[in-house]
């Protein structure tokens, strides 16, 4: 891990390091964080809009000018209404999996031809809204192909369907997020005994399937590991369309599982890595005659998401420093629970939100909950953090704070996009309001306080 801060190397990623540090100041000074407000999550509007600009650029480089492309955001990495507003003006539009996700993109003015459904646990009543809707559907298993003819035959559809298959290339670094193992739990086993003749013969039977998808990539994932699932999702869509004899399927999904880089500010793989390696590996997905879709999350937002927590106390134990802060499990769980696979950069700030300066010193930052694993980092040399300072998690746009896990019944902090007022300060805009008390006790069945004491006396009765 990359400790300090590098703002020295200019271009976007000083630029980047930069706007950060005057958003943390400024969240500060204007009493968004403080004392009161002990944890927030902060969205650089200005990143996640430029993120936006270079995906299209990406793959607009290495695709015939006219080439039908959808760009949809995964929105299980970041499901905010705001920020689905933000990528849709910026022209991508939305991957949903569930109906809340649905409910988002449309309550963000996302339109069904820019949305795309990908659960793996669809229900009838999801299928036949998506469908009503003219949202793109990609069928996850044998089962559900099945609802969908019985659906396609009950009314016509203009959602483009298609079935998501796993190319079974194999994992990554990252177990839980590798998606095209052997065992897989998504899309058609490709590589299974009868299951390839299975998918020809399922096109061959249904001539409105017109998309194949897979999403093979993710964290921990080379690049060329996903060049090849897509590669092996291209070869069988042209041995789809030689068998039907016409360019039935006409739009390959590709999906999104770009990795991010959390050693470091630098943006690395850029998604203009990634479409160049694709262009390199199969020539044919970027020749013209397929529409193509993404599906990136992660690498669209993490780098533009800060999580800033106050230190309420420090402390020694065993010789070792301790920052107790305000940011933990509930703000960064896959790294409190699997700290080797998913470390995060830290950044020291003073009690003015300012850079702080001075020696690393090796110490942990722990988070609020009641575990004695609740750690953003251990044993991390960071400037020494002291009562009343900032300790601020980077990358964490993605994932993390939009992701809340309700430990402790500790509060979802409120969530603030940044970008500079034009007069040498730093304005917000709240994407998401703190959670109160009384909300995290209505959540928690405060309206039903008696009902189990009820039961039981109905029940000995
Ligand atoms: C999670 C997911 C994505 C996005 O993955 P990232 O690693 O965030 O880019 C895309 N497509 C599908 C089907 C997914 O499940």
């Amino acid at each position: 891990m990359e400790d300090v801060v590098d703002h020295g190397t200019g271009g976007e990623a000083g630029e980047r390091a930069t706007r950060r540090d005057e958003a943390v100041r400024a969240a500060v000074e204007q009493g968004l964080l403080g004392p009161d407000a002990a944890v927030v999550g902060l969205l650089d509007v200005i990143g996640i809009r430029k993120a936006a600009a270079d995906l299209r650029a990406a793959f607009d480089a290495v695709l015939p000018p006219g080439t039908p492309v959808l760009h949809a955001f995964a929105v299980k990495a970041t499901p905010l209404a705001p920020v689905l507003r933000l990528l849709h003006e910026e022209g991508i539009g939305a991957e949903v999996a569930s109906p809340g996700e649905l409910a988002l993109a449309r309550a963000a003015g996302v339109p069904a031809s820019r949305t795309v459904l990908d659960s793996p646990a669809k229900t009838p009543a999801e299928l036949r809204e998506a469908l009503a809707l003219g949202i793109a559907v990609n069928a996850d298993n044998p089962q559900e192909l099945e609802r969908l003819d019985a659906l396609v035959r009950a009314a016509p559809t203009r959602s483009p369907l298609g079935i998501r298959v796993n190319p079974q290339v194999g994992g990554g670094t990252i177990g839980a997020t590798s998606t095209a193992t052997e065992t897989s739990k998504f899309g058609v086993a490709l590589r299974d005994e009868g299951a390839r003749e299975w998918v020809v013969q399922a096109y061959a039977d249904r001539p409105w399937l017109t998309r194949l998808h897979a999403h093979t990539g993710s964290q921990g994932i080379p690049l060329a590991l996903m060049a090849r699932g897509v590669a092996e999702t291209y070869a069988l869509a042209e041995e789809i369309n030689a068998r039907v004899g016409r360019r039935q399927i006409d739009t390959l999904d590709i999906g999104g599982g770009l990795p991010v880089n959390f050693a470091a500010e630098a943006t690395a793989p850029t998604h203009a890595d990634y479409a160049r390696v694709l262009a390199e590996a199969v020539p044919g997905l970027c020749d013209g005659r397929y529409g193509l879709v993404t599906e990136f999350g992660r690498s669209l937002l993490a780098k533009h998401g800060t999580v800033v927590a106050r230190v309420e106390y420090t402390k020694q134990a065993g010789g070792r420093r301790i920052a107790v802060t305000h940011a933990g499990v509930q703000v960064a769980t896959r790294t409190v629970y699997a700290p080797g696979a998913w470390p995060l950069r830290l950044a020291a700030y003073d009690a003015k939100g300012r850079p702080k300066p001075g020696p690393a010193v090796v110490q942990d930052v722990a988070g609020p909950a009641c575990f004695s694993g609740d750690l953003l980092a251990e044993g991390r040399a960071l400037p020494l953090l002291e009562q009343g300072d900032y300790a601020a998690a980077l990358d964490t746009g993605a994932y993390y704070f939009a992701h809340h896990y309700a430990y402790n019944s500790l509060a979802r902090p409120g969530i603030y996009g940044f970008a500079p007022d034009g007069a040498g300060g730093m304005a917000f805009a709240t994407v998401r309001e703190p959670q109160t008390v009384a909300e995290v006790v209505a959540e928690s069945g405060g309206a039903h306080a008696f009902a189990l004491t009820t039961l039981r006396a109905h029940g000995s009765r």
